[in-house]
């Protein structure tokens, strides 16, 4: 029997254990499910009241999904579990004596805590990016990204001015990982099939596609035989790639790269990397390059009921010297661990640690193209697409927004079109989307 002697954020305290979730994304996800039927009540907080599958944002912003089809509401996803709150919430602070968290709408107390609350986009501390640039790492930011895009190309038809319009068509994207790789090849696919059609009055070889990297390869996390193939590929789509290359300023209009370099351009996309979403009151010494510090339980040091699992923390292992990859599958696995895990702390078992298992990785680089590598083996083209399309549209929280994605993918595929390419609220500059993601 519940009874109410916690009135924070209206959860009543029962004689379970309560096991306190920050974050609903992946690693939330997955051990919320872990912990289902266990003697534990799980409260679950996130500052969204739903999860997003974070690899498909790319294609909101450029217009190729809905953004509902890559989000699962968080109540639904979990309504038959019991003992389970959802609260939405932004968590604001930690008072690990008193085991407590603090959030914009009240505190909460916990017997266990699990800190899930995954990186926001890394700006390096400058100002002027975080100000001035779109990032890609929240659904409303994406729809930033793809109202600019399409009233920039309303305001295209209308200037007079060819100076303003290639201010307004091209596009910089910083960062040659899988996402900048990514929504090159699929501003590349706008560029070729679609917008064409929507405005025949511009000549769309105005409109030009830059990637700029620091690194002297794209996609540095993956082979080199797939780093060649997707500047291949970029360059096929007339992508102007630069490596060894950074952006050194940006006013808004335009870009000055470290090779002196100017780019008229009122777009620049960053995805040039991130890092974790530290929370006020973690202790001395516990976090590093921006992650939470955590022994191979993925246990807070010193403190043996606070957790940290997926991008947030920092796991160090003889194979991973720096942590982890910050990427979903680390995210799930560690999450299925720790449920374990609290499964054998109920019987007073000892502890398992984390192993990981590394199935590949791979990016795709618009229609038919695509690179994959496998621990032994890499591939790319047609097949390795087909493959990325599969893997993607399984791990889609949810069956109707798999059918959603397919039925729109099928549509794309068939007819080169893109059915998304509205301006429901339009952008705003001073307006920009940064819920939580502070510089
Ligand atoms: C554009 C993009 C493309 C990507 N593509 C791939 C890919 O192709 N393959 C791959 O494996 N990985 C990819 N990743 C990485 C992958 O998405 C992350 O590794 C994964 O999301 C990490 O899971 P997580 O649960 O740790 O964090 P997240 O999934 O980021 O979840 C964190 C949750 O915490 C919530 N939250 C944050 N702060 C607070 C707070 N203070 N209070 C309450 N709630 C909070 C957030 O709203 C969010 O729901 C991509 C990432 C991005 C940004």
């Amino acid at each position: 029997m519940s009874t109410f002697q916690h009135l924070h954020l209206e959860i009543p305290r029962c004689e379970k254990p309560r096991v306190v979730v920050i974050g609903g994304g992946f690693a939330g996800v997955q051990l919320v499910k872990s912990l289902r039927k266990l003697p534990y009540q799980v409260v679950l907080l996130d500052r969204h009241n739903y999860h997003t599958f974070q690899p498909l944002l790319y294609q909101v912003a450029t217009a190729g999904l809905e953004p509902d089809s890559i989000a699962g509401a968080l109540r639904q996803l979990f309504e038959k579990h019991e003992d389970f709150y959802f609260r939405m919430a932004r968590v604001t602070g930690i008072d690990l004596e008193k085991k407590c968290i603090k959030t914009l709408v009240g505190e909460l107390d916990y017997d266990m805590l699990v800190i899930a609350n995954g990186s926001k986009t890394n700006y390096f501390g400058d100002k002027k990016m975080y100000e001035r640039t779109f990032p890609m790492k929240q659904v409303p930011q994406a729809l930033d990204l793809r109202s600019h895009m399409l009233q920039n190309f309303e305001q295209t038809v209308m200037s007079p001015d060819p100076d303003e319009q290639d201010r307004l068509t091209n596009f910089v994207i910083v960062g040659g990982g899988p996402t900048g790789v990514e929504v090159a090849g699929a501003l590349g696919e706008l560029k070729k099939h679609v917008l064409p059609k929507d405005y025949p009055d511009i000549d769309f070889d105005i409109m030009k596609l830059h990637l700029v990297d620091g690194g002297p390869r794209l996609l540095a996390g993956m082979s080199q035989k797939s780093s060649d193939k997707a500047m291949e590929y970029l360059k096929e789509f007339g992508v102007d790639v630069r490596t060894d290359t950074r952006l050194a300023d940006y006013d808004g209009k335009d870009v000055t790269l470290t090779d002196g370099t100017v780019i008229p351009a009122k777009t620049v996309i960053w995805a040039a990397g991130v890092t974790g979403n530290i929370i006020d009151g973690l202790p001395e010494g516990t976090v590093e390059r921006g992650r939470i510090l955590v022994n191979e339980f993925n246990q807070l040091k010193g403190y043996e009921d606070v957790y940290a699992i997926g991008d947030i923390a920092m796991m160090k292992t003889k194979d991973y010297p720096n942590g982890f990859p910050m990427v979903a599958p680390v995210a799930m696995q560690q999450a299925e661990y720790l449920g374990k895990n609290l499964k054998r702390k109920i019987k007073d078992k000892p502890f398992v640690p984390f192993k990981y298992k590394d199935k590949g990785s791979m990016a795709t680089i618009g229609r038919n193209r695509a690179v994959v590598d496998l621990p032994k083996f890499h591939f790319g083209g047609f097949v390795a697409w087909l493959v990325w399309m599969f893997v993607h549209l399984m791990s889609i929280v949810g069956f109707r927004n798999r059918l959603v994605v397919l039925s729109n993918w099928v549509w794309n595929y068939m007819t080169y079109d893109r059915g998304t390419r509205l301006i429901i609220r339009t952008f705003l500059r001073n307006h920009k989307y940064k819920h939580g993601d502070t510089l």
